[in-house]
């Protein structure tokens, strides 16, 4: 839809330039952004024209921009013992989106949006990214994906604060992941995600979609199935909207987390 109170575009190529003035805000993808009205915006800074590198190697870690869109982050080829890759594609599909919207929407935007159904975001959280931000002091401060997304639209993000990119632990791509995703209709938005990741230093499982935001239960080894009732059982915040109710929304992450934790305990992971 046309963004009617946009008076000014900017196109950054370098950071400093980057600074957000009063009624600016980032423009990724622009796939949420132009999609409803945005009251007080006046102003648009694309990052896309910062030209960051859509992913970087290096031994210990791959970093992802925010920029990079999700068709960009499928088409990486992983190293041959990235056992977690399949989740990206997984992931990807998990958006009510098609193709054409993956050729434009960035990994970023997903997380920045901060909707329960982001599955960028699940995808971040299940592998242990760190996000990396740029204050606008010039300066920039990491932290977990999982504490940066803290409810629905809300996100740790000071004023003028843009996410450059996401640090994500090659430890946790060699690792072994699992899925389950359901919607109320074939091609309804998730009503509940849970993403798993397992390998001898631990479990990790994160729900989305059915709660305001990530949750993730974290064990040394695999639990208990009386553990994970109990971690399940103490989580009270699950969320309330047309794709699925509070009720229908634990039932179905409870089974989903016990058929992952199966999964890793039939595997022999973190035992
Ligand atoms: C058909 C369709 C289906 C969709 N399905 C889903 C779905 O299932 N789940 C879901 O979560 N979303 C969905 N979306 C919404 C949207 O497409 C995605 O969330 C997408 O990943 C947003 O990325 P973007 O790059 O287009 O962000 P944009 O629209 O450019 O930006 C989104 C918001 O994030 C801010 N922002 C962007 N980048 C940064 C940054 N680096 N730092 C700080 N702030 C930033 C922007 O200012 C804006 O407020 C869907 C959209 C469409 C059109």
């Amino acid at each position: 839809m046309d963004l009617v109170t946009v008076r000014t575009v900017r196109t950054p190529s370098h950071r400093d330039e980057l600074a957000l003035e009063p009624g600016e805000r980032p423009l990724a993808g622009g796939t949420w952004l132009f999609s409803e009205e945005q009251p007080g915006l006046t102003g648009l800074v694309d990052l896309t024209t910062l030209g960051w590198p859509d992913v970087e190697r290096s031994p210990c870690t791959l970093t992802i921009a925010a920029t990079c869109t999700i068709a960009a982050l499928l088409r990486l080829a992983p190293d041959d013992d990235w056992r977690a890759w399949p989740l990206v594609e997984q992931c990807a599909n998990a958006l009510l989106a098609s193709f054409k919207v993956w050729n434009a929407a960035t990994v970023g935007g997903n997380v920045a949006v901060g909707l329960p159904a982001g599955a960028m975001t699940a995808l971040l959280c299940t592998l242990d990214a760190v996000a990396v931000v740029w204050t606008p002091s010039g300066g920039s401060r990491r932290l977990p994906v999982a504490e940066l997304v803290r409810g629905v639209r809300t996100l740790d993000l000071g004023p003028g604060e843009v996410i450059r990119a996401f640090e994500v632990p090659t430890a946790a791509l060699r690792a072994t992941t699992g899925y389950r995703r359901v919607a109320l209709s074939p091609h309804g938005r998730s009503g509940a995600l849970v993403t798993a990741r397992w390998d001898a230093s631990g479990f990790v499982l994160v729900v989305t979609a059915a709660t305001p935001r990530p949750l993730v239960f974290r064990s040394t080894t695999v639990p208990s199935a009386a553990e994970l009732d109990a971690a399940m059982a103490a989580h009270d915040d699950w969320y309330d909207d047309p794709h699925g109710s509070p009720d229908w929304r634990r039932a179905v992450s409870t089974r989903f987390a016990h058929e992952l934790r199966d999964d890793a305990a039939s595997a022999g992971g973190a035992s």
